[in-house]
């Protein structure tokens, strides 16, 4: 069961391990869920291997903040540098629907400034596609998951919403207070992944608060529940609990496989004519860097040493203010309201790019972490700010921190429960990460204060993942092209958070799925040509509106010209 309304029967269809399938992905997450949806439509025989359990979303969710930590990737990882990560819960999905079953779900697009940073302002990295190759694929996405929002979204390349934006909440209405006594333009109601309205199969929003720990009632969009149920009407496979170990080499320079363990430790190599890699940010480059082989001594398809470096995470501290009164930030999606007015460069500030400032509703157990971090609270001075939670106001600050090549995922010696070498991430900020994260704290400050707030105080923290893995046009600073085909493997693709260049102040998770839907659209229009020849044609595939799941795109649904 995916929510009280939708019901997938499992298995769908068992490819053997000796069985040539294909497309093998590994990874059924965001990006995942939508390329196995999307090949399996076009055809193809798709297997997805999940490190993850498959969710019954009924019997495996409870709507409560404890029981929501079996949704994290919480295996061993090891963190360091001078500005460490905090890694596992929080961070990075485990199971089919990957990040996308534990996300806020807020959806804004990347600006079209975003592609281009370093031709802009000199830093980080362009990117090897424009705004106007992902935007059909924004679009689409966002009729697929849908995306509720407002009719008329001014920044970046200003757009509208199909579905109509959510109620305020008590931190959307406080957002909302503050930005308008500053003057300062607000969105309300999204654009957020979640239904406003009852949509095919699931429900509409029910406003309980619960969306980061999974959203039982399935009004909030993951690939569990927009992609998956699709991709296994389509006869994909999705095989859960395999951990992927080593992408195995030919001798023809080309992948034959992957090899895996089952739940039980098992082992075992499924055969492909191609390969997807699609674990995010870490795992990404970690199965690459352990699938190290003769003429790959420092990971698979890592000639240009590039693959691991330039990891980013985007500044994410939480600002927290006390209102005389009850805000109950429980109450609503904690994705509902936001300004993207700090986003671009902008002359007058003493560093490159910019920031958004968004809604966050900690439940209270991230509350009282955020108190222990910014007032120290502890013992019974943590039981009074605890009894205070429905005074409290949260906004979170997105701000682009730049791609840097030392910020890196490289090997530990330490080893898992399947004795593979687990990821080492060191992370560091630099100058202008610096200057940016002061300015965004102390507006976001400002904000709250104007909001009403009579006591304002702020956590330091980071969100999301990408990068690693990145894509360009130039095989000697990046790993893959702009379809995420790796440089050195003509049948090796990497797909999802790992290969952005640089990130924006813009959530991640639309932009990976609009990317995944293009690579799986380029490599429909390559047909056999992937599996059999090391040729690559650079020229865009046509966007192929009618491979989205039933019901998202077509009559009863606004339809795009
Ligand atoms: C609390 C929280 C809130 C967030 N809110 C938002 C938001 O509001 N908006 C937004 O855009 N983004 C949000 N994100 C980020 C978003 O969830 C991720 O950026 C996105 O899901 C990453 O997509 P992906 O496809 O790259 O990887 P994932 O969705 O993480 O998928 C990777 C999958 O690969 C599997 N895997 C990894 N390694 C292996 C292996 N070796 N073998 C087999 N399987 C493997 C994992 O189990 C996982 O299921 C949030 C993240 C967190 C932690
Ligand atoms: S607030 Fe809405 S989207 Fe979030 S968990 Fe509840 S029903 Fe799901």
């Amino acid at each position: 069961m995916l929510g009280p309304l939708q019901e997938v029967h499992l298995p769908a269809r068992r490819f053997a391990d000796h069985e040539e399938v294909d497309y093998l992905i590994v990874g059924c997450g965001s990006a995942g869920g939508v390329l196995v949806q999307r090949l399996a439509r076009a055809g193809f025989n798709v297997v997805a291997l999940e490190a993850g359990p498959f969710w019954d979303t009924e019997r495996d969710w409870v709507s409560d903040e404890a029981g929501s930590h079996e949704l994290y990737w919480e295996d061993p990882r090891v963190t360091g540098g001078g500005d460490p990560l905090a890694l596992g819960a929080n961070n990075c999905g485990k199971g089919v629907g990957g990040g996308s079953v534990h996300w806020a779900a807020f959806t804004p697009r990347l600006h079209p400034s975003d592609f281009q940073v370093y031709t802009r302002d000199g830093v980080g990295a362009d990117w090897p596609i424009d705004y106007d190759i992902i935007r059909p694929y924004y679009e689409q996405l966002e009729l697929e998951m849908p995306v509720a929002g407002p009719a008329y979204y001014p920044w970046g390349h200003p757009h509208g919403y199909a579905y109509g934006p959510h109620p305020m909440g008590g931190v959307g209405n406080a957002l909302i207070k503050g930005c308008s006594a500053l003057n300062i333009p607000v969105s309300i109601g999204g654009p957020v992944a979640i239904l406003s309205g009852s949509h095919g199969d699931r429900p509409h929003c029910i406003y309980r608060g619960f969306c980061i720990q999974g959203c039982k009632v399935g009004a909030k969009a993951s690939t569990l529940v927009t992609h998956v149920p699709d991709a296994l009407k389509s006869g994909a496979e999705i095989r859960p609990h395999s951990m992927a170990s080593r992408v195995e080499l030919g001798k023809n320079g080309r992948v034959t496989g992957v090899h895996y363990f089952d739940r039980d430790g098992n082992t075992h190599f499924q055969r492909a004519k191609a390969v997807i890699v699609s674990g995010y940010a870490i795992e990404t480059p970690r199965l690459l860097l352990n699938s190290a082989c003769p003429g790959f001594e420092n990971g698979l398809a890592n000639s240009s040493g590039t693959l691991g470096r330039y990891l980013m995470a985007q500044a994410g501290n939480v600002i927290l203010g006390r209102f005389d009164q009850p805000v109950r930030m429980y109450k609503a999606p904690p994705a509902h309201a936001l300004t993207e007015e700090f986003y671009e460069t902008d002359p007058k500030n003493d560093f490159a790019r910019g920031f958004a400032i968004q809604t966050v509703g900690p439940l209270p157990i991230a509350f009282a972490k955020q108190m222990v971090a910014a007032k120290k609270a502890w013992g019974w001075g943590l039981r009074r700010e605890m009894m205070d939670y429905n005074h409290w106001a949260a906004f979170g600050l997105l701000g682009e921190i730049l791609p840097w090549a030392d910020n890196r995922v490289t090997l530990s010696e330490e080893k898992d429960r399947f004795g593979l070498r687990v990821a080492h991430v060191a992370f560091n900020l630099h100058e202008n990460d610096h200057r940016l994260i002061k300015k965004a704290k102390n507006t976001t400050m400002e904000v709250m204060r104007a909001a009403g707030a009579t006591e304002v105080v702020q956590e330091a923290r980071y969100a999301h993942l990408v990068g690693a893995a990145r894509m360009g046009a130039d095989p000697e600073t990046s790993v893959v092209d702009k379809f995420g085909r790796t440089h050195d493997v003509a049948n090796l693709f990497v797909c999802d958070g790992s290969i952005f260049p640089t990130q924006g102040s813009a959530n991640p998770g639309l932009t990976i799925q609009a990317l995944a839907a293009r690579t799986a659209d380029y490599l429909i229009s390559q047909g056999d040509a992937i599996f059999l020849s090391g040729k690559r044609d650079m020229a865009e595939p046509p966007l192929r509106r009618e491979l989205a799941p039933a019901g998202t795109y077509g009559a009863g649904v606004p339809r795009l010209k």
